[in-house]
């Protein structure tokens, strides 16, 4: 029998190489990528290795405690924050990973990659949902180590000299995760970029995928902001790319998707005012019945529409299956008294049927604080539990995280769906057909608006900006992006006592797939965030670029005409098998 390289050979399509087999690299070629890029040439081993090995030791007790923290699988190379989607994928380690401490480590990688007919695949901040920054029997190229921060005061792009006047700007590595962005560019400096809600997501994999963070209504898509990027491309080459430079790759690396136009090793984004005050509201209302529930559901449509549908608000709103309702809203450039007068109305009506709604806390909790100090780890926060820290010894002060988030990390999926709610949903007449799909989906699974994923509402510069990247011009439109979901704690196939649930994931799964029905009987065909959506997706170019794919899948033919860069429902992937190992014929792909 052929070993499966050859034999796709002989079938006129191109198999990548496979450890152990003809056409892996001999130790000496390794060895030669080892001088060129030193240290930063690993042999990867999973940490669940040792679970594997010993599921009852005292090590796998404590590694599964690790699991929770994000620093900890941020930092290892053969570990990404999701630990797998039953059915989907399951994070597996690279045979070998280049932890690139610069630009030539990487042009490095990628040459060896290209010239060996490996696999590649790119790793930063480690949080994709889709599994696409690990793949088992490739090399990996890992960005973590190059995460300098410098902040510019009048940052002009390469080639924009005379065209462009200078503007406050943030340079950054391509391995850095945004709560250092945020501890350099606001506590530090005073200023506010636009990044992710979640502060141990990576930088490059956010803004590739678009990015929405929680002030987004007022600053716009992250990768709106983006002004330069360095980008190491399949050939090796060095890029600029920038709106005067290669204008084509810049507009495919905002949103077009992380992992498949090339490498980007350094970005640039812009610094905005910082407002005075950002803060939060918090809140959790029980309707005592399913009628009260949908009336709820009513009640709170009707009141973002007329008060929170604009610059200052963003995050969720929570449907969950049990009849409540979870207020998870944060505000920016107003105080506490005035968020507080912009809630009123809601509480007064709440309070004329106590017998239907039940406030939790009571009265409504609200915080407002200086912005500068929104990220930083404060006493304060950190007492209240506002704010949750790295605890293994020695680690940096400002890695820290939302509480909130801690539920993601090494978690596994059991399903993901997201569907982009246009804004005409909001009007009169039309809210209430809203709000009986919404309370008919939550009758299946729990569903929450991010209000801060849609740019209705948002300033026109903003809708700009977002308008010139490749993301789905649904996000354009949309008040909302509507998430339904459902994970378990930690778990890994294989290790004794911490396997995946697989049956109840397969149920929840089922379960999400009712919820969405109820919600396309609303909207036929949604968009759907690339980052954020439905890892079994089909129609995955419309729902995630819509009518930009074409542009987009010209760009990676001109930047990356063989595919070199793959990932799972990524641009040009449906040219390959799904592991990314084989080109597909012309018949099979689309
Ligand atoms: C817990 C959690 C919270 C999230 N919160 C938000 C949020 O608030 N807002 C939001 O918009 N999204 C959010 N996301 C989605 C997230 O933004 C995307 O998954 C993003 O791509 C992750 O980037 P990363 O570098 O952390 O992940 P990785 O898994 O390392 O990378 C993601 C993708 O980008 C590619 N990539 C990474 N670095 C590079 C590089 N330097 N060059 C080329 N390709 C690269 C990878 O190959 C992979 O395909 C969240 C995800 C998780 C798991």
């Amino acid at each position: 029998m052929l070993a499966p390289a050859r034999a796709a050979a002989a079938s006129g399509a191109l198999a990548r190489a496979r450890a152990g087999e003809p056409g892996w690299p001999s130790d000496a070629q390794w060895n030669e990528l080892g001088l060129q890029v030193g240290d930063a040439l690993v042999k990867v081993q999973s940490p669940l290795a040792t679970c594997l090995n010993a599921p009852d030791s005292t090590e796998c007790r404590q590694l599964f405690k690790e699991l929770k923290n994000p620093y900890f699988l941020g930092d290892e190379v053969g570990l990404t924050q999701t630990l797998g989607w039953v059915d989907a994928w399951t994070s597996r380690p690279s045979v070998y990973a280049v932890a690139a401490r610069n630009t030539n480590d990487v042009v490095s990688a990628v040459n060896f990659a290209r010239r060996n007919n490996l696999r590649l695949v790119v790793k930063g901040g480690g949080h994709s949902y889709q599994g696409t920054s690990n793949a088992a029997g490739s090399l990996l190229i890992w960005t973590r180590k190059m995460n300098h921060i410098t902040v510019q005061e009048a940052f002009v792009g390469k080639g924009c000299e005379g065209h462009a006047s200078p503007v406050r700007a943030v340079t950054v590595g391509a391995g850095a995760l945004w709560a250092h962005v945020y501890d350099a560019v606001t506590t530090q400096a005073g200023g506010y970029v636009q990044g992710g809600g979640c502060m141990t997501v990576g930088v490059a994999g956010l803004i590739q995928s678009g990015g929405f963070g929680n002030f987004f209504k007022a600053y716009g898509l992250a990768a709106g902001s983006r002004l330069e990027a360095e980008v190491v491309t399949a050939d090796g080459a060095v890029l600029i790319a920038n709106a005067c430079t290669n204008p084509d790759l810049f507009w495919g690396l905002k949103g077009g998707g992380g992992g498949s136009l090339g490498v980007v090793t350094r970005l640039t984004l812009r610094v905005h005012e910082l407002p005075e005050t950002f803060g939060a509201v918090n809140m959790t209302i029980n309707a005592t019945s399913a009628p009260a529930f949908r009336r709820l559901i009513g009640l709170i449509i009707d009141f973002y529409q007329r008060n929170l549908l604009n610059p200052h608000w963003g995050e969720q709103i929570i449907f969950r299956h049990n009849n409540v309702l979870k207020i998870a809203m944060v505000f920016q450039g107003l105080s506490r008294s005035e968020a507080r007068a912009v809630w009123q109305p809601f509480m007064d009506t709440l309070a004329t049927a106590p017998d239907d709604f039940k406030v939790e806390f009571s009265p409504l909790k609200i915080v407002a604080i200086s912005a500068r100090s929104f990220w930083a780890p404060t006493l304060f926060k950190k007492l209240l539990g506002f704010i949750s820290t790295d605890d293994r010894p020695g680690t940096p002060k400002d890695n820290v995280f939302w509480p909130g988030d801690q539920w993601d990390a090494g978690h596994v999926l059991h399903g993901y769906e997201s569907a982009w709610l246009p804004a005409t949903l909001l009007r009169d007449g039309q809210r209430r057909t809203l709000a009986d799909a919404l309370f008919a989906a939550t009758r299946q699974w729990s569903v929450s608006l991010h209000v801060n994923k849609g740019l209705a509402g948002a300033p026109a510069e903003a809708v700009a900006a977002a308008r010139d990247t490749a993301t789905n011009p649904a996000a354009l439109d949309a008040f909302a992006l509507l998430i339904c979901q459902a994970a378990e704690p930690p778990a890994y196939p294989g290790i004794q006592g911490h396997e995946p649930d697989t049956e109840s994931a397969r149920r929840n799964a089922r379960a999400i797939g009712r919820a969405m029905d109820e919600v396309r009987k609303l909207v036929p065909n949604p968009g759907s965030y690339v980052a954020e959506s439905n890892f079994f997706n089909e129609d995955w170019q419309r729902s995630f670029w819509g009518s930009n794919y074409s542009r987009l899948l010209a760009v990676k033919d001109r930047y990356d005409p063989d595919g070199l860069f793959f990932v799972h429902h990524g641009v040009g992937s449906e040219r390959w098998s799904a592991d990314g190992f084989t080109k597909l014929g012309k018949t099979n792909a689309r």
